[in-house]
């Protein structure tokens, strides 16, 4: 018998093992007054949680393992500035002598009023630092319950190597924990891809399903579960096909993964000596520091919509400590940041007035941006601000008209002499790209080329428009194929037209991350990929190991003479061998 659950799955990769399940043990706090002698008593056991919680933080720290350093010990070091703000231990402490209240109750007063001023913020940063709040008061209330330095450890057991894990919720520093236990996966109930814990899963590499509802009630200790995160999909079975099945995965993968990672030491250059560059498309800062660690010359492909929240539309000073938060990251390398692509599928709820009877073919990307001059300006301020500190691009979604750069090219210029006029620093130097996304900007490729600095493909979209296929309509996914010819020529025009003005182009939708496409696109003429920071050994691994003289020489071939919808005979062709 086989039961299925399903969820979202935050990070790639396939595990099978025993179940084991995390318990949740609700804090049941003590609450209660204190008399004025033992008031002291009572700060020095919320100074000392506060320092053996330090401590303890500061060990975790310090044994993370190299590979997950940088996204890990970020994590860590908030927890740890937060310990030491005085606003939470130090207002606790007040708490406890002004109200003459025990140690855990003040804390939880005290979160309690941080929290709801936190909510009540507009700052979308702020709102986020709730999150990790939540996280280090209930470890500081775990070790005022005497559960000891190592209440982390104590909830997450030795023992747990090549289990899968299943919790109702887990925080950063658990997770943290369950990597050093080795555990082969990790279910949890609640959380979803931008949660703090879903970008550490990330940043460590352990297949992880969240939002699994219910699975704390089906599921059964000890069984054997097979975890499938590229589909988020759970199995608890006991059949010895499958079991053998999955095992073999999880043995591949791991093999694929250890050649692949040797490929990052290697120079980004083909077979045969002709160069590339890997950009990482990445937001937050761990996924940031990953795609440095993974070898990304920088980052092809900032998204902006994750600062654009459900309710709220953040300020200028939100989005520039954003950038510049993202530009630490970097240390020094280019940061692409694309203006708001909201609309279609990613409309925040602030601009739901502008949603459309067809939101794809809506008000969307520039041309919302256009529309509400305002908002842009806002956004091209902060990014403008941050171009002082390091090199940023400006990448415009979603273009299909000339007239359309040229007025976001007249808002940039008036921004940037707004802000010199204010004696604000400015690079004067500012790249402007423009996403080649819809079938009139591939078309007129050598026009916007003329126009622009630089170019990037956005072939889930590209796909989506030339082929009429919704990209968010499961039903016709099966229709939804990049290596369609119809796009791979187009692609190919946009490639012709950049070279007519000497632009750079770079692919960075889904196509540039799949090392079965990568080959086609080199022998098409693209240099430059940027994907996700999963896929960029893999890729790596893949154009280091072309022979580009031959890819150029077979797609030139295959599009003068092949009939076929599809070039996946030509994929097939260029690839490699399995590396
Ligand atoms: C694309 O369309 O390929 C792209 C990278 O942009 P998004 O997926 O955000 O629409
Ligand atoms: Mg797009």
């Amino acid at each position: 018998m086989i039961l299925a659950l399903s969820g979202t799955g935050v990070s790639d990769g396939v595990a099978l093992g025993r179940l084991h399940k995390l318990s949740h043990r609700e804090l049941d706090l003590p609450e209660y007054h204190v008399e004025d002698e033992e008031i002291e008593r009572q700060v020095r056991r919320l100074e000392a949680a506060s320092a053996a919680c330090e401590s303890a933080l500061a060990a975790m720290e310090a044994g993370l393992p190299d590979e997950a350093r940088g996204a890990a010990a970020e994590m860590l070091q908030v927890h740890r500035l937060m310990l030491r703000d005085d606003t939470l231990i130090g207002e606790s402490v007040r708490r406890v002598r002004t109200d003459g209240i025990n140690a855990e109750w003040a804390l939880d007063r005290q979160a309690a009023s941080m929290r709801s001023a936190l909510e009540r913020s507009e700052d979308a940063y702020l709102a986020l630092r709730s999150e990790d709040l939540d996280q280090i008061v209930q470890l500081l209330q775990r070790e005022l319950a005497q559960s000891g330095a190592a209440a982390l450890a104590e909830r997450i057991p030795a023992g747990l190597e090549g289990t899968v894990v299943l919790a109702r919720s887990l925080s950063p520093a658990e997770v943290a924990i369950l990597h050093q236990r080795r555990v082969a996966g990790v279910i949890t109930e609640h959380g979803g891809t931008w949660s703090h814990s879903a970008i550490l899963a990330r940043a460590y590499g352990i297949p992880t399903v969240m939002a699994v509802k219910r699975a704390l009630r089906v599921l059964r200790e000890g069984e054997w579960v097979i975890l499938d995160s590229h589909y988020g999909a759970v199995l608890a079975t006991e059949d010895d096909g499958l079991h053998g099945h999955y095992g073999e995965k999880v043995r591949q993968l791991a093999r694929r993964s250890a050649r692949q990672a040797r490929a990052l030491a290697v120079p980004d250059r083909t077979l045969d000596g002709e160069r590339f560059r890997l950009f990482g498309n990445a937001e937050h800062a761990p996924e940031l520091t990953r795609c440095v660690e993974h070898g990304a010359v920088g980052i092809g492909l900032m998204r902006t919509e994750f600062l654009f929240t459900e309710t709220l539309l953040p300020d200028e000073e939100t989005q520039y400590q954003a950038l510049r938060t993202a530009q630490a990251a970097l240390d020094g390398r280019p940061l692409t940041v694309r203006t708001l692509d909201a609309g279609g599928d990613k409309l925040p709820e602030a601009l739901a007035r502008f949603d459309g009877p067809n939101p794809a073919l809506g008000l969307r990307g520039i041309r919302l941006s256009l529309a509400l001059p305002e908002l842009f300006d806002v956004q091209l301020r902060a990014i403008l601000r941050a171009s002082a500190h390091g090199p940023v691009r400006i990448l415009l979604p979603m273009l299909t008209r000339l007239d359309e750069l040229e007025r976001a090219r007249e808002r940039i210029a008036e921004c940037a002499e707004a802000l010199r006029e204010e004696g604000v620093s400015v690079d004067p130097d500012v790249q402007i790209g423009g996403m080649i996304e819809t079938p009139a900007a591939a078309w007129m490729a050598e026009r916007f080329a003329a126009r622009l600095d630089f170019l990037s493909i956005g072939t889930n979209d590209l796909v989506q428009y030339v082929l009429a296929v919704d990209r968010q309509d499961e039903r016709v996914s099966h229709l939804f194929d990049p290596s369609c010819r119809a796009v791979i020529e187009l692609i190919g025009r946009v490639v012709r037209g950049a070279a007519v003005h000497q632009r750079p182009v770079q692919v960075c939708g889904e196509m540039a991350g799949d090392p079965r496409m990568v080959p086609v696109l080199f022998g098409l003429g693209v240099r430059e990929f940027s994907m996700p920071p999963g896929q960029l050994a893999a890729v790596k691994s893949r154009l280091i190991r072309l022979d580009a003289a031959r890819a150029r020489r077979e797609v030139a071939d295959d599009l003068a003479v092949s009939d076929s919808d599809s070039v996946a005979a030509l994929c097939r062709q260029l690839d490699p061998g399995s590396d």
